[in-house]
C-alpha cells in the first residue's frame, strides 16, 4: 500500500541517479516537534501538491525530508566555488539535501530541495542546521523577488523543527523547502571539471541543456551555445537586481546558477539611498559584492565556468580560449542593453528613442540620486506622479532639489508614460527594517507581521491603502544596517 506521502508525489530521481560522482544519498535528520510556519498553496498547487495533505503531520514530515516515499532518492549535491574569490574545492550540500525532481504545472521539473536538514559529509565544520529568522528571510525575499517578476528559486514551507540551535545564542531550528529549476550552478561545473573527469562534465553540460536550454541543444555546437544562454541569462538577472536595487551579498560562484535564477539569500538587502558601494554583509570587508559591483562579479564568475568548459567550446584549445574572451566581452553589452531597457521603463518612456539623448538622461540620473543619496524606491514610484504633474513628493526625496528639476525637465520632455511606470517600479519591496521586525517577532513566536509584509511585497505593484508603513523608508533610527551569513 502507499503511504500518503507517495500519493502525493513522487520525486524524480535524475539526478542522484546519473551524477553518482556528484550525489551522495543521505538522510534528513528527525525534528523533535515540527510545526508548519509558512506554507505556500499557490506554488504547492502549481507542482500538484495538495495544500491539506502538506499541513497534515504526515505532510509536514515530507516536507523536512524525515518522510520520504521509498523511491525517493535524496542527495547532498557536491560542488566547488570560488568565495570572496578564493577557490575551496569542496564544499557541497553541508546543511542541504535534494529530495528529487517533480512536475510543475507549466510541464518542466523542478528541484525540491531542504536546508537546514542536518550535517552531511559536505558539513566541514557546520552543524547542519538551520535557524528559523533567516529561513523566514529567504522565504519572504525570494518570494518578493518573483512577486517582481525577477528569476528566483521559491519558497514552499519554512518548518520549525522544535531543536534549539547554538547561534550567538540559542535560536529555534527550521527547515526551508525550496523549489528551483534545478540546484546546478557555477560550482558545480567547477567541480566536475576538477575531478579530471572529462566525460562527468560533458554529462553535466548535457543536463543542464536538456532541464535549461533545449535550443542549445539543437545548434553545431551545444557546449559553447550552453554558455551563451548561461551568460545571456545572468546578463538579464543581474540588470534586474540592479534595477530594483536588490544586493544579493554573497555572489560566490557556488550562490550562481545555470538556470539564471537567484538562489541561496543570505546576507541580501534591498538599498535604500541610492549608492554604487551600498554594502550590507557583515562578513564582505572589501566591498566584493557591493550593489555597483554585481555585474562585475557575474562576468567574472562567467569567465570561471567558461574555464570549467573550455575543453568543449572547441577541440583546438588556443580557439577554445578565444571564444570564451569573444562571448565573455558580450556579457558588459548584453547587461548594459538590459539596464537601460529597463531604466527607460522605470521613466516611462518607450523604444526607439535617440540613444544621443536617453545614454546621457540615464547617467545623469545616477549622478544626481547618488549625490543625493536618494531612497531609490521611493524615486521611481514618486516620479511616475511628477510624470502626472505632481512633483512635489518626488522634489522632496532630494537634498538639492535644484540638481533634480535641471533633470527633470529634459526627462519630462520626452513624454513619460505615468500608468507604464507603476506598472514597472515597485511600492512595496522588503525593506530592512520591515524584514527585521518582522522576523523578529517571528522568532518569538508572533506571524502575524510576517504574513501582513507578504501580502504588501507579493503584490509590489498595486499601491493599496492602509499599507503606507510599507512603502516608506527606513526610520532615521534604524542606523547602518548589517546582515549576517552563517546562519
Ligand atoms: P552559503 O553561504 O549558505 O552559500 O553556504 C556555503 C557553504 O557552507 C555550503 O557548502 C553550505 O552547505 C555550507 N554551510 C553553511 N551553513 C552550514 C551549516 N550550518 N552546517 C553545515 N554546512 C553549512
Ligand atoms: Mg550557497
Amino acid at each position: 500500500m502507499k503511504t500518503p506521502a507517495q500519493q502525493t508525489v513522487t520525486f524524480g530521481g535524475r539526478f542522484a541517479r546519473e551524477f553518482r560522482e556528484m550525489a551522495i544519498p543521505w538522510r534528513a535528520e528527525e525534528a523533535p516537534d515540527p510545526q508548519l510556519l509558512m506554507l505556500n498553496e499557490p506554488l504547492a498547487i502549481e507542482l500538484g501538491l495538495d495544500p491539506a495533505f502538506l499541513r497534515s503531520s504526515e505532510g509536514l514530515l515530507l516536507l523536512i525530508g524525515s518522510q520520504v516515499p521509498s523511491d525517493a532518492t535524496p542527495v547532498a549535491q557536491a560542488y566547488a566555488g570560488h568565495q570572496f574569490g578564493w577557490y575551496a574545492p569542496r564544499l557541497g550540500d553541508g546543511r542541504a539535501l535534494l529530495l528529487g525532481e517533480i512536475a510543475h504545472a507549466d510541464g518542466r521539473l523542478r528541484d525540491v530541495h531542504l536546508k537546514g536538514s542536518g550535517r552531511t559529509p559536505f558539513a566541514r565544520g557546520g552543524d547542519g542546521w538551520a535557524v528559523v529568522g533567516p529561513m523566514l528571510r529567504e522565504y519572504l525575499v525570494s518570494e518578493a523577488m518573483h512577486a517582481l517578476g525577477i528569476p528566483t528559486t521559491r519558497s514552499l514551507a519554512v518548518v520549525a523543527t522544535g531543536r534549539p540551535v547554538q547561534r550567538e545564542t540559542v535560536l529555534p531550528g527550521a527547515v526551508l523547502t525550496r523549489i528551483a529549476s534545478s540546484h546546478v550552478r557555477v560550482g558545480s561545473f567547477q567541480y566536475a571539471r576538477a575531478t579530471g573527469d572529462i566525460g562527468l562534465v560533458r554529462r553535466l553540460a548535457e543536463y543542464a541543456i536538456t532541464r535549461h536550454y533545449p535550443a542549445a541543444g539543437e545548434t553545431e555546437n551545444p557546449y559553447f551555445a550552453l554558455f551563451q544562454s548561461v551568460l545571456a541569462a545572468q546578463a538579464s538577472l543581474v540588470a534586474q537586481w540592479m534595477l530594483v536595487g536588490f544586493v544579493h551579498g554573497v555572489m560566490n560562484t557556488d550562490n550562481m546558477t545555470i538556470s539564471g535564477e537567484t538562489i541561496d539569500y543570505g546576507p541580501c538587502a534591498f538599498m535604500e539611498a541610492f549608492d554604487p558601494a551600498a554594502v550590507y554583509s557583515s562578513i564582505d570587508e572589501g566591498g566584493r559584492y557591493a550593489y555597483g559591483n554585481q555585474p562585475v562579479v557575474a562576468e567574472w564568475n562567467l569567465a570561471r565556468l567558461a574555464e570549467s568548459l573550455l575543453p568543449f567550446l572547441h577541440d583546438d584549445q588556443e580557439k577554445a580560449v578565444e571564444l570564451a574572451v569573444e562571448s565573455l566581452g558580450e556579457f558588459r553589452r548584453q547587461y548594459s542593453a538590459a539596464w537601460s531597457e529597463g531604466m527607460l521603463a522605470k521613466l516611462g518612456l518607450q523604444d526607439g528613442l535617440d540613444g544621443d539623448v536617453t545614454s546621457p538622461l540615464l547617467d545623469d540620473l545616477v549622478a544626481v540620486l547618488w549625490t543625493g543619496r536618494v531612497d531609490y524606491t521611493s524615486f521611481f514610484r514618486s516620479l511616475g506622479k511628477a510624470a502626472r504633474g505632481q512633483a512635489e513628493p518626488v522634489r522632496g526625496l532630494f537634498p538639492d532639489p535644484a540638481a533634480f528639476d535641471a533633470w527633470a525637465e529634459r526627462w519630462r520632455a520626452l513624454s513619460p508614460d505615468a500608468d507604464a511606470m507603476d506598472r514597472v517600479n515597485p511600492v512595496y519591496i522588503p525593506r530592512n527594517h520591515l524584514v527585521e521586525e518582522a522576523l523578529a517577532a517571528a522568532t518569538g513566536g508572533d506571524l502575524d507581521p510576517l504574513h501582513r509584509l507578504l501580502v504588501a511585497v507579493t503584490n509590489p505593484y498595486d499601491e493599496r491603502p492602509g499599507l503606507e508603513r510599507y512603502a516608506a523608508g527606513a526610520p532615521e533610527d534604524f542606523g547602518t544596517y548589517r546582515t549576517f551569513c552563517g546562519t
